[in-house]
């Protein structure tokens, strides 16, 4: 099978941060470091649980300061993610950390707008959308809503991320309705380490046309049968779930379930600069350490181009190159 090729619909920009860039940027905007060596700075990524991952993350984040500094992450990314066979991207990013480090909105967007409009270039189609931190709560997802209204052609949804236990998406069900009536898409964080009754919740409540993780739905037959039924994409991030201890081992994951249940599942990184790998370590780790064969894997390319907010018309040209990839002879290299 040739590389197969994918979208990735779970990737938030801040956590393709790699060390190397981190040290990079930190030295062009004057900013200290605990060290500058880029393996003692990676050596330093083992994570206990999510929050654990966040503390870190978000002080790594102080050196994002200007428009080049955004542009030169996301186009990092892009390249990647061509090279990983991605054929669209939609891209989270969260805005209140950075107006939080005192940088303006206009310069977020500029830079992360300039490295999505190169992205075409590399064959990749890409959108951004803007995620909501649940634990600052829902007055500052109103603030953050509001404030980039003026920049509204240049995302195409919003998503809820950060610290989800204690934050249930219901919080936010004003700022969602706001998002819905502005023609935004709406996608949640829910059932990473939060339980079922959040899934419930961002569907019911928020109005969700995706799931991020999701992974908990699993515990709850009822929710697991409207998912199916209702063909809701489930964002799976299977090597962030092994980081950040949601599960044991990659061998303990339920992702093999979901597809025997019928779920629309897709494989996404997450933070890859965090979790070991992108969107095509995830695939091979799929097939290596999971054991999922090529029609498993070939299904969940096609649930992630499913999944996308795009036209049917654009999702089925992705799914024809998917389908000649499988069908393709050659070395059995899955994405
Ligand atoms: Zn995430």
């Amino acid at each position: 099978m040739e590389l197969l090729p994918t979208a990735e619909l779970h990737i938030h920009i801040e956590g393709t941060l790699e060390p190397e860039m981190l040290v990079q940027l930190a030295a062009r905007n004057g900013i200290e470091l605990p060290t500058t060596d880029p393996e003692a700075i990676r050596a330093r990524y083992r994570f206990e649980d999510l929050q654990s991952f966040l503390d870190l993350h978000y002080g790594n984040l102080r050196v994002l300061r200007t428009a080049e500094d955004f542009y030169d992450l996301a186009a990092a990314y892009l390249r990647r993610a061509a090279g990983d066979g991605v054929r669209r991207a939609e891209i989270f990013f969260d805005p209140q950390t950075h107006v939080g480090n005192g940088i303006p909105l206009a310069a977020v967007f500029d830079g992360l707008g300039a490295a999505l409009a190169e992205s075409a270039s590399l064959g990749v189609s890409a959108d951004l959308i803007l995620c909501f931190l649940r634990d600052r709560g829902p007055q500052a997802a109103h603030e953050i809503l509001r404030a980039a209204l003026p920049f509204r052609d240049r995302f195409i949804g919003v998503g809820l991320d950060s610290t989800e236990v204690g934050y249930p998406p219901s919080l936010f069900r004003d700022v969602y309705a706001m998002a819905a009536a502005e023609g935004l898409h709406r996608v949640a964080h829910a059932g990473e380490e939060g339980g079922p009754d959040y899934v419930w919740e961002a569907l019911d409540v928020l109005g969700v046309e995706r799931v991020d993780h999701g992974i908990r739905a699993m515990e709850d037959a009822s929710l697991v049968r409207r998912l199916r039924e209702e063909r809701i994409p489930l964002t799976v991030c299977p090597l962030s779930n092994v980081c950040l201890r949601t599960v044991d081992t990659l061998a303990d994951h339920v992702l093999p379930a979901m597809l025997d249940e019928g779920l629309a599942a897709t494989v996404n990184s997450d933070d890859p600069a965090y979790f070991g790998g992108y969107v095509g370590a995830n695939y091979e780790a799929l097939r290596t350490e999971l054991g999922l064969d090529q029609t498993q894997l070939a299904t969940l390319a096609m649930n992630s181009f499913d999944a996308c907010f795009v036209d049917e018309a654009q999702k089925e040209v992705w799914k024809a190159e998917a389908r000649a990839a499988v069908l393709a002879p050659g070395p059995d290299v899955a994405a």
